[in-house]
């Protein structure tokens, strides 16, 4: 055997399995079951205590989501990975593991819109307050840290304008703050994008876009860096001070690189009880199998549609860093050089009205609330996924009245523009 690494696609197929012990199943096997069998009394109490790793119940472990765990902490250079039932339950339980009630965090002001709602309403409502940031103005972020700060939190590339984050200034702030920079990795996927390679100590997912890739099973991951020292200052008491349910041990200290990882999931999972199912992590993993021939397609057909309509006369702009003239085009060259993503936003001429009846006369292209499906999706974001913000919210999230939103998807670029051709000459 050669000593050579494994390549992305190789890793895609592969990381995380092998043939299934007990049965020789290639495929990697649904175990659709709640709980496990202990070998004695004193495997049991070893699991319970954190002594030995093993599996108990599908709350905190299961052998399927396990795999697909394996799969995505390999294709993200991460030391571990959990993963949980939505991406926006990937982002409480990050939080859950670093905040105290009265912490701040900062967060750009382009994420979904979802995002920005959690952060808002829920997380504010644990104590957990956040300060937004303009990711154009990189000191926006250094004027909002606190000694109360404990993350910064930003998308690789953001929904819903595609735009792309420059991350290394930004982990740069955090380093020097003493605090881990989160990366929501969502629209990049680690096929365009690896932000622990750009100084990331977290990476998020919303495993239900891109990964997953089909539109039929929801899912989010958190993947562990292993480069954060928890330890090295008293802000992370989950993580740095001693567990009094787990015979007082230190979770950074007994787990070293992959501790997040493990608090997360003793502690948030544990707790907050939100479980990716095995038969999600199943329809995820096969989905992953072909993650980079979709993401060819998506960035190919995503970089067509979005020439025909920079072209087009009744479109005012279009915001795609793959274009060249797109002041976003350097930082896609930086960071995701492989292409720009396939989610972008135009603006057409006649504002909110006239995006509604884009919307509305749309065949092909589905009207949903989704991103990162094999289909091609289109929605008007000021009247649906970014409705809940302020008027003011909604443009500096580049959501403004004349936005619609496109997720691109891998049928025949030809049928796509088509379709956008058909509905922009009845306006
Ligand atoms: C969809 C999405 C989320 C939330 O994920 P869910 O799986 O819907 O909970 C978070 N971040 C981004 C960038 C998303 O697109």
């Amino acid at each position: 055997m050669t000593e050579r690494k494994p390549g992305f696609s190789t890793l895609a197929v592969h990381a995380g399995s092998v043939p299934d012990a007990a049965t020789g199943a290639r495929a990697t096997p649904i175990y659709q079951t709640t709980s496990f069998v202990f070998e004695d009394v004193d495997q049991a109490a070893a699991l319970f205590g954190l002594q030995a790793f093993g599996n108990i119940y599908t709350r905190i472990t299961n052998p399927t989501t396990a795999v697909l765990e394996g799969r995505i902490a390999s294709l993200e250079g991460g030391t571990a990975a959990l993963a949980v039932a939505s991406g926006h339950a990937a982002q409480l339980g990050v939080f859950h593991t670093i905040m105290q009630p009265g912490d701040e965090f900062i967060a750009s002001t382009k994420l979904y819109g979802g995002s920005i709602n959690q952060f808002n309403q829920s997380f504010k409502s644990f104590g957990w307050n956040v300060k937004w940031a303009d990711p154009d103005d990189i000191a926006s972020f250094e004027k909002a840290l606190s000694p109360k700060t404990k993350a910064i939190f930003v998308e690789s590339i953001a929904n819903p304008g595609g735009i792309i984050t420059d991350m290394e200034p930004l982990a740069e702030i955090a380093k020097k703050a003493g605090i881990p920079l989160i990366v929501d990795n969502t629209l990049a996927t680690p096929y365009l994008c690896r932000p622990f390679e750009h100084g990331a100590d977290i990476v998020v997912h919303s495993l239900t876009k891109f990964m997953g890739g089909h539109g039929n099973s929801m899912g989010g991951a958190i993947v562990d860096g292993g480069t954060f020292d928890w330890s090295a200052s008293d802000k992370f008491p989950l993580v740095s001070q001693p567990r009094p349910e787990y015979q007082g041990i230190i979770i950074h200290e007994t787990f070293g690189n992959f501790g997040f990882a493990i608090a997360c999931r003793v502690l948030g999972l544990r707790d907050l009880g939100a479980a990716l199912s095995p038969f999600n992590a199943f329809q995820i993993l096969t989905g992953i199998e072909t993650l980079p021939l979709r993401m060819e397609k998506h960035c190919a057909n995503a970089l067509e549609v979005a020439s025909f309509l920079d072209n087009h006369p009744a479109v005012e702009w279009v915001c795609y860093a793959g274009l060249k003239s797109d002041p976003g085009y350097k930082l896609h060259q930086k960071y995701a050089p492989k292409g720009a993503g396939a989610v972008f936003t135009f603006g057409v001429k006649g504002g909110y009205d006239a995006g509604v009846e884009l919307v509305g006369r749309a065949e092909l292209l589905s009207h949903v609330a989704n991103i990162g499906d094999t289909r091609s999706l289109i929605i008007h974001p000021a009247s649906t996924t970014h409705r809940q913000l302020s008027d003011e919210q909604r443009v500096s999230a580049g959501a403004g009245p004349e936005v619609v939103r496109l997720s691109i998807g891998i049928e025949d670029a030809e049928d796509i523009i088509g379709d956008l051709e058909q509905g922009l000459a009845a306006s």
